[in-house]
C-alpha cells in the first residue's frame, strides 16, 4: 500500500501507539486516532527514526524498459548534430528554418520535403555532412520536457535579429540555454537589411553573459540573411564544426536497444495513430516493439520527410512511424521491447503506478479534510 494507519504503523515498528502519537502531534498532526491514515512521507519519516526502512512495494512493482546502461565503446559511431533554433519572436526561425529544409540537398534528393513531420535532415552543402533540425520546440509537450530537465537538443541555434538585437525572448532563450548546458550558436539574422547593426548584437550578447567569439570566446557567431540565404552554408558548417567539437556519437548495432524520443504525433484518416519518432541509440525496423508512455507500437512502416519509405532508421533520424496502438505524446521517451509481452507488461505497471500515485493524492486530501473539520 502506499499509505498506513498508525495502529500499523505502531505494529510495524513495535512502537507503543502513545509515543507514536506523541510524536505525530509534534509533528504537527491532530486529531490522531488508531485508524488515521498516514501518507507514505510520513510514514517514511517516522519509520526513518526508529531506524526501518518502509518499502512500499515499489521494488516489486512490476517490469519496466529501461534505457541501455551501458553501451561498449566501440559501437559508438559519430552521428548527426540535433540542433533547435530559438529567438525572439519575428527575428526570422521559421524563415531561416524554411531556407534550410528548401535548400536541403537531402529533400532535393527525394524530390522535396513532402510533410511535416516536426524535424528534418539537412545535407550540409560543403562538407556534405548530416544536421537534424527539431521545427517544434514551441509545442507545450516540449516545454514539459524541458520541465523535466530532458534535452534531446545537443545545439542551439540562437536566432538575433540584427534591426533589433536583443529582446526579452532572446534572454529568456539564454536563459534556457545555460540552464541545460547545451551548447550555442549565435545566427544574427537579417544582415540583408540596410538598418542591421550585428555589432551591437554582439555587443549586446557579450553584456549578457555569451562568450562570442568575436571577443575571444568560443561561441561561434555566424551574420546570415534567412531571406536572401546569405552565410547558411557558413552556419551549417558551423554546426559541423562544433558538433565534431562535441564528438557526437550513438551506436547503430542491433545489440543496442533502440531510445528516442516522440517529436509529434497525429491520427491520419484511414492509417490510424502516426508518431514522428527521433532515434537516440540503436536501429529501428519494420516489425521491432517500441513502447511509449503507456502505448507501443510494432513498426509496420517508416517514412522520412520526403515521405520516402525507410527501412532502417538510424540515431538522430527522424522518421514518421505507423503502427501504433493509440496516439503516443510528443515528448515522450521511446524504448525498444523485446516482444509484444514486454511491451504489455510495462505499460501495465506504467499504469499501475500511475493509479497509485493518484491514490496516495487522494490520501493526502483525505488527511487534509480531516484536519479542516475540526
Ligand atoms: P519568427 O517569428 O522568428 O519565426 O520570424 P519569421 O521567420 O516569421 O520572420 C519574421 C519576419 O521577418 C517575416 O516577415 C520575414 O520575412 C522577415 N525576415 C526573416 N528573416 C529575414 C532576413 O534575413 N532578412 C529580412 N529582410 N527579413 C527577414
Ligand atoms: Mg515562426
Amino acid at each position: 500500500p502506499t499509505f498506513t494507519t498508525v495502529s500499523n504503523l505502531s505494529n510495524l515498528l513495535n512502537v507503543r501507539y502513545e509515543k507514536l502519537t506523541e510524536r505525530l502531534s509534534e509533528m504537527g498532526f491532530e486529531e490522531l486516532s488508531y485508524n488515521f491514515i498516514l501518507d507514505q512521507e510520513t510514514a517514511g519519516l517516522i519509520a526513518d527514526e526508529y531506524g526501518f526502512e518502509v518499502n512500499f512495494g515499489e521494488e516489486n512493482e512490476g517490469f519496466d524498459l529501461k534505457p541501455n546502461d551501458n553501451i561498449p565503446e566501440k559501437l559508438l559511431k559519430p552521428r548527426p548534430p540535433i540542433v533547435t533554433i530559438m529567438g525572439h519572436v519575428d527575428h526570422g526561425k521559421t524563415t531561416i528554418l524554411d531556407y534550410l529544409r528548401k535548400s536541403s540537398i537531402v529533400a532535393g534528393e527525394h524530390g522535396g520535403i513532402t510533410q511535416h513531420i516536426g524535424a528534418f535532415s539537412v545535407k550540409t552543402p560543403l562538407s556534405k555532412k548530416l544536421i537534424t533540425f527539431l521545427d517544434t520546440p514551441g509545442h507545450a509537450a516540449f516545454l514539459k520536457m524541458r520541465e523535466r530537465g530532458a534535452v534531446m537538443t545537443d545545439i542551439v541555434v540562437l536566432v538575433v535579429a540584427a534591426d533589433d538585437s536583443v529582446m526579452p525572448q532572446t534572454k529568456e532563450a539564454i536563459k534556457h540555454i545555460k540552464k541545460s548546458g547545451v551548447s550555442l550558436i549565435i545566427a544574427v539574422n537579417k544582415c540583408d537589411k540596410e538598418n542591421s547593426d550585428p555589432e551591437k548584437v554582439i555587443a549586446d550578447l557579450a553584456a549578457n553573459g555569451i562568450d562570442v567569439e568575436d571577443y575571444g570566446g568560443e561561441t561561434q557567431t555566424v551574420r546570415v540573411s534567412g531571406l536572401t540565404g546569405l552565410n547558411m552554408d557558413k552556419l551549417e558548417e558551423s554546426i559541423i564544426t562544433l558538433s565534431e567539437i562535441l564528438d557526437l556519437k550513438a551506436s547503430s548495432d542491433k545489440k543496442t536497444a533502440v531510445e528516442g524520443w516522440i517529436i509529434e504525433s497525429q491520427f491520419k484518416k484511414g492509417m490510424g495513430p502516426l508518431a514522428t519518432v527521433l532515434i537516440r541509440q540503436g536501429s529501428l525496423r519494420n516489425g521491432d516493439i517500441i513502447v511509449s508512455g503507456k502505448t507501443y507500437a510494432k513498426v509496420r512502416s517508416m517514412k522520412d520527410e520526403a515521405g520516402k519509405v525507410v527501412k532502417v532508421a538510424t540515431p538522430a533520424t527522424p522518421i514518421e512511424v505507423w503502427g501504433w496502438k493509440d496516439l503516443p505524446e510528443a515528448g515522450d521517451v521511446v524504448l525498444q521491447a523485446k516482444d509484444e509481452k514486454q511491451a504489455k507488461e510495462t505499460i501495465e505497471t506504467r499504469t499501475l503506478r500511475e493509479e497509485r500515485k493518484n491514490q496516495s493524492k487522494d490520501i493526502e486530501i483525505m488527511n487534509k479534510l480531516r484536519l479542516d473539520e475540526k
